[in-house]
């Protein structure tokens, strides 16, 4: 692979790089905790979040010991839970195999819960000084664009043949110049919309930019479409908290709390007999409005109906409890409270 864009690229991001928090504590678990909140979730939105958390989880032990309650707390909003428990069982293996030191070799942090090729090259080269590339979808449409090549960037076998192009020509600081190439994708050469090539650093040696092909670079094969959900959601309110229980351990949003639901769109009047079905008796108006919450594979369309009830918990169905402020009630069901 020609290497030309190498120098212009690490000379840019060190004159232009953003002052991010995770930008100033290089330590592996800092690092760690910033790219596994990263992976599906914008920077503005990461930031009051790994703030908070390093706040209160400083460190490994930290983190092995925080409550699940707790944690899912620290987590609410940020969607993806499984990636906070998966955080949580990689510190209790760091605590046992480690001696608390997070791992800063790529082959063993490969070892550990959700952390994949990605985060551990991320992680070994900034924290580690480790010459690994770090290949992800923003790397993998920068890299198209530069190489001008119109492989499949969905291809698995693409993103491996990315990673061995980039192993040669990776500096002895792999972990700026894989930092630069992320922040060339996040601010220059943009996933939606045109890229910025006008003020881009590797213009000169960029291929699609010289060949003309920046428009139809990368090629990415679509993803299947997402699975629509209907459900009929209860915000059932009293004494100023709402009813919530907890979902099944496995599958979509495992182990978190949620509201009452049915499947399907039901009508004003099933609405008032599901409510007489659980034994809730409003004190006032229904509120109906319509709610949608998108996930990566599937999209949840929600009819909600919000009610003030009477606080009878023995009429209510077993696993129902009032849900307190601690409790982290997670954005899907979130959204469904009265604005
Ligand atoms: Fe991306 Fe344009 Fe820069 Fe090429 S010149 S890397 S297409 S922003």
């Amino acid at each position: 692979m020609n290497s030309e864009f190498v120098e212009p690229l690490i000379h840019w991001y060190r004159a232009q790089a953003r002052d991010l928090p995770w930008r100033r504590n290089k330590q592996g678990y800092a690092v760690w905790i910033s790219e596994i909140m990263l992976q599906q979730t914008r920077v503005s939105t990461v930031i009051p979040y790994y703030i908070r958390f390093l706040e209160e989880l400083p460190n490994v032990a930290a983190l092995s010991r925080v409550d699940d309650e707790r944690l899912q707390k620290l987590w609410e909003g940020l969607g993806y839970y499984s990636r906070a428990r998966n955080l949580k069982r990689a510190a209790s293996d760091v605590m046992m195999r480690f001696d608390g030191q997070l791992p800063l070799r790529y082959e063993e942090l490969m070892t550990l819960p959700g952390i994949g090729e990605y985060t551990a090259g991320a992680v070994a080269s900034i924290a580690g000084g480790v010459r690994v590339p770090a290949v992800d979808g923003n790397v993998l449409r920068v890299m198209a664009r530069l190489l001008n090549d119109s492989r499949d960037i969905a291809n698995p076998k693409t993103k491996q043949a990315v990673r061995s192009a980039l192993l040669p020509i990776l500096p002895d600081d792999a972990g700026t110049f894989n930092s630069a190439l992320m922040e060339l994708g996040a601010m220059i050469c943009v996933p939606n919309g045109a890229p910025h090539c006008e003020t881009c650093p590797v213009q000169a040696c960029c291929g699609a930019y010289l060949m003309g092909t920046v428009g139809q670079l990368p090629v990415k094969s679509s993803k299947k479409a997402r699975r629509m959900v209907e459900k009929t959601v209860f915000a059932l309110s009293a004494q100023g908290q709402y009813i919530g229980s907890k979902r099944a351990e496995t599958g979509l949003l495992a182990g978190l709390w949620q509201l009452p639901e049915v499947d399907g769109i039901l009508s004003d009047e099933a609405i008032a007999g599901q409510l007489s079905i659980w034994g809730v008796r409003p004190t006032g108006d229904l509120l109906i409005y319509a709610r949608k919450h998108i996930f990566t594979h599937i999209e949840w369309h929600m009819r909600v109906c919000a009610a003030e009830v009477e606080t009878d918990l023995s009429h209510w169905p077993e696993g129902w409890i009032m849900l307190e402020e601690r409790m982290a009630l997670p954005t899907a069901y979130r959204v469904c409270l009265p604005r």
